[in-house]
């Protein structure tokens, strides 16, 4: 008996390539796309350390814990940064980064990090994209989280490193992710000295042994079951349509803010502005008094299966998240989330009204 895992024929540099193609349509975009062999973090801190060094000046864009960490490599790669923190309630402005640059014209590089599943946020990248071109300045955007909730267009927003990652909004496998990789951001890399080469995290060496190769042989053997989850995963989302996979998670996001603020009992969303709201995940503040990760714990302790998590760290507090994302984007995983947390609010002594929620769900699900 063969096994459906394991008795695989070897996955064909052809079959990667197209699986390539596949997910630079996604992405609408003429520019090489790149598929590593790791989680996303494996291209995010690879097109880092192949596009910035010593000679870098970055502005780092912090609306979560990402942007704390690719600060921390680009000042590892010898990069000077300049941070702009906005607090996690909100987004960052197209005028946020235009002052950036006019305080600090000789900025060249700069990192942003699109949605972020764990605050909650998204920011206006194409805005953002105009003044980063205005400036000349290499554009790297985190969209592991806006990928299949949102749109995500590298070249319409003039995006040089867009990193994208399947286990979120499109629903599939963590183990390989994908870059886009503009022409101007070759270029940056391959003057570098610093970029990694030879090496795991090295985005020159696809390039050079893979795509200046004609796509014929592959550097080593490709994780083949994550490939062909990915090449599942994109054929599943064009069968649906990306506007559909799209219209599902934007209806989960504003049916979860609209039953949060129904069900009442202190809950609010975390993110004020609805237009800053991400589509992948949504983030509420939980009551004075009440810790976000116990009443997470006490809805979990009904159905470990529904999509609650604590916010990391310091957030744990005051922070629950609605991974309402990939099979999640359902009325039925909102409101039961939602009906649970209200189960936990009335354990805590609160007096939330559930049917207000059910209500509310249903009324902006239509
Ligand atoms: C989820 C996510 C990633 C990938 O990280 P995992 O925690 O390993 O899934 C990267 N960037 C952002 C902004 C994310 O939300």
């Amino acid at each position: 008996m063969t096994h459906p895992f394991l008795d695989l024929a070897p996955l064909s540099a052809a079959r990667f390539a197209s699986i390539e193609d596949r997910v630079a349509r996604l992405l609408a975009t003429e520019q090489d796309v790149v598929i590593m062999q790791g989680e996303a973090l494996l291209p995010l801190e690879g097109a880092i350390r192949a596009a910035a060094g010593p000679g870098t000046t970055a502005l780092n864009v912090i609306t979560g814990p990402y942007g704390q960490t690719f600060g921390n490599w680009l000042r590892d790669c010898g990069a000077t940064v300049y941070d702009l923190s906005v607090p996690y309630h909100t987004a960052v402005t197209a005028d946020q980064v235009r002052a950036a640059f006019a305080e600090h014209p000789e900025i060249d590089f700069v990192s942003l990090v699109h949605a972020e599943a764990a605050t909650g946020n998204t920011n206006p990248v194409a805005e953002i994209g105009e003044v980063v071109r205005e400036q000349g300045a290499l554009f790297y955007l985190d969209s592991v989280a806006a990928i299949g909730a949102e749109p995500v267009l590298p070249d319409a927003w003039g995006v040089d490193l867009c990193v994208i990652g399947a286990q979120k909004a499109m629903g599939g496998p963590a183990g390989v992710s994908a870059v886009s990789v503009s022409e101007r951001a070759w270029e940056r890399m391959a003057a570098n000295p610093h970029a990694p080469r030879r090496s795991y995290l090295s985005l020159l060496d696809w390039k050079e042994r893979w795509i200046d190769g004609g796509r014929r042989a592959l550097l080593h053997a490709p994780a083949q079951l994550e490939m062909l989850a990915l090449e599942a995963c994109v054929e599943r989302i064009e069968a649906d349509g990306l506007d559909a996979v799209m219209a599902r998670h934007r209806a989960a996001a504003a049916a979860t803010r609209a039953g949060a603020r129904a069900l009442g009992g202190g809950l609010e969303p975390y993110v004020r502005q609805a237009s800053e709201a991400a589509p992948v995940a949504t983030t509420l503040r939980a009551p004075e008094g009440i810790a976000a990760s116990d009443l997470v714990a006490r809805a979990l302790a009904g159905d470990g299966a529904l999509p609650l998590a604590a916010g990391g760290g310091a957030l744990a507090e005051e922070m629950i998240r609605v991974n309402h994302y990939g099979p999640d984007a359902t009325r039925e995983a909102v409101e039961a989330s939602l009906v649970a947390l209200g189960a936990a609010l009335a354990e805590c002594g609160a007096k939330p009204d559930v049917e207000a929620a059910r209500r509310a769900v249903a009324e902006v699900w239509q």
